[in-house]
């Protein structure tokens, strides 16, 4: 452990020379001092089992042995060229991460975060197409940049300040909160406790949220489209899930419009859905621009665009892109040693496995308690919706949910929030957890609805 700020003095250096726009998750905020794969230890030595992984970012551990030796190598031969310069980590990097995507998505452009990455890929959009509207769904993240906070759609983060022009928020097609969803609509192995009347292989809600797409479409200007972004599962929103057969029928209509389309896989990618290495693949579609974050690095900072060639001339015929440590030698070599990690530990099929059993045990509390909602998501992206009851599906109370949330904490079980009113925990370990783990933090989140319930009853 350091031994160097006191806990006091932490939170006075904080108030008076960090940023204020950060809000502290917890009410007594936590001081972490170090990291062991799916484990986090505070300044007094206290243990946490990390079901967050620092929102979705660790995704082969802290500190992983194999990716800190990569780290330390690299770190004793070359730390910085930038681009302008060539050196092997980043060629071996790009020709692992373009085996991993389908053809013809071949083109790396590396940046050092999300923001970035979709920044980038929002210039490509409109540098192909020679169109200017960008749709992007409501609740949905894409990065806090000037530029990308046009794509995000959440009221916390929308500044008053003219942001992101050209950019158009269409229907999110939520089958849980929407105005359309019923049982079977979405690709999860636990069903919405919505009724549907739907015959086996139709989606009607899917076909009334396409309408309000194609509305959405026809407002672009010269009813046409730079771009369509879409995470595969939304992840800040609450790990939403759209109805099966969405994105692909989305996918074709922007493309008529002359847009090309963008799977948002900051949150989704390198394995963490487990069915599949991509979150686009879990809906049978190919989008053109990919862009991705936080687990690529394992919480080093490192991003990347992956998309055609054609796209990538575009680009290139329009201008000259820079970016000083996008591609750094330090982030090549934690990127390659965190795809060796993912294939060698197995961690894609860890998150099928641990992930589908979690989420069968976190939808037995839903059937247990009347302020669980919906359990929903796909390995280990996970989402407990958290509702007053569950006939009316309005949002459970904040200062109720903060109680819920900060218990878990006091019991060493650290969860994440999502959706517009922060209704939904959010759970997105690193993919190296066990069974046994996942039984300790099933037995908190009930011990902390227990302990509501009880104080509710008073
Ligand atoms: N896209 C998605 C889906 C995200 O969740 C985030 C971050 N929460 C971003 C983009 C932006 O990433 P960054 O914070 O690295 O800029």
């Amino acid at each position: 452990r350091y031994k160097t700020l006191s806990y006091n003095r932490v939170l006075e250096i904080h108030k008076q020379h960090l940023s204020p726009v950060v809000t502290a998750y917890f009410q007594k905020p936590l001081l972490l001092h170090q990291g062991h794969m799916e484990w986090l230890f505070d300044f007094e030595g206290n243990r946490y089992l990390d079901f967050f992984s620092g929102v979705v970012t660790v995704s082969v551990g802290h500190c992983h042995p194999k990716v800190n030796a990569a780290a330390q190598k690299q770190l004793t031969h070359l730390w910085h060229t930038s681009t302008i310069f060539f050196h092997p980590p980043m060629h071996e990097y790009a020709e692992k991460l373009s085996a991993l995507l389908p053809e013809p998505l071949k083109v790396i452009f590396l940046t050092n975060s999300g923001s970035e990455a979709n920044d980038l890929a929002m210039l490509m959009a409109r540098a192909h197409s020679n169109n200017t509207d960008i749709i992007s769904f409501r609740g949905a993240y894409h990065g806090c940049s000037p530029y990308t906070l046009g794509l995000t759609n959440v009221g916390s983060f929308k500044m008053k300040l003219p942001s992101g022009m050209g950019c158009q928020a269409t229907m999110c097609p939520d089958v849980f909160r929407g105005p359309w969803g019923g049982s079977h609509c979405r690709d999860s192995p636990v069903q919405t406790i919505r009724k549907c009347n739907c015959a086996p292989g139709c989606c009607q809600a899917k076909d009334q949220y396409i309408e309000q797409f194609k509305d959405t479409l026809n407002t672009a200007v010269a009813k046409s489209i730079a771009g369509f972004f879409a995470e595969p599962i939304q992840g800040v929103n609450g790990v939403v899930q759209y109805p099966k057969g969405f994105l692909k029928e989305a996918f074709q209509l922007v493309r008529q419009r002359g847009g090309v389309c963008i799977a948002d896989e900051v949150q989704t990618g390198f394995g963490r859905l487990g069915s599949h290495f991509w979150g686009f693949q879990t809906h049978d579609v190919l989008p053109d621009i990919v862009t991705m974050a936080k687990g690529i690095g394992n919480g080093f900072p490192m991003a990347a665009v992956v998309t055609t060639p054609e796209i990538a001339k575009s680009l290139a015929k329009r201008l000259l892109h820079f970016n000083t440590f996008g591609g750094n030698p330090m982030a090549c070599a934690i990127g390659s040693a965190v795809l060796e990690v993912i294939k060698e530990d197995s961690l894609q099929e860890n998150s099928q496995e641990v992930g589908t059993y979690m989420l069968l045990k976190f939808a037995k509390l839903r059937d247990e308690f009347e302020i669980v909602g919906d359990v929903r998501g796909k390995g280990l992206m996970i989402g407990i919706e958290m509702v007053k009851d569950k006939m009316s599906r309005q949002p459970l109370p904040h200062e109720e949910i903060n109680q819920i949330h900060e218990d878990c904490k006091e019991m060493g079980l650290l969860i994440g929030r999502g959706g517009i009113f922060s209704q939904t925990f959010r759970i997105a370990p690193a993919m190296c957890i066990t069974k046994p783990e996942v039984d300790f933090a099933v037995e908190v989140f009930r011990s902390a609805l227990i302990q509501h319930m009880e104080r509710r009853a008073k």
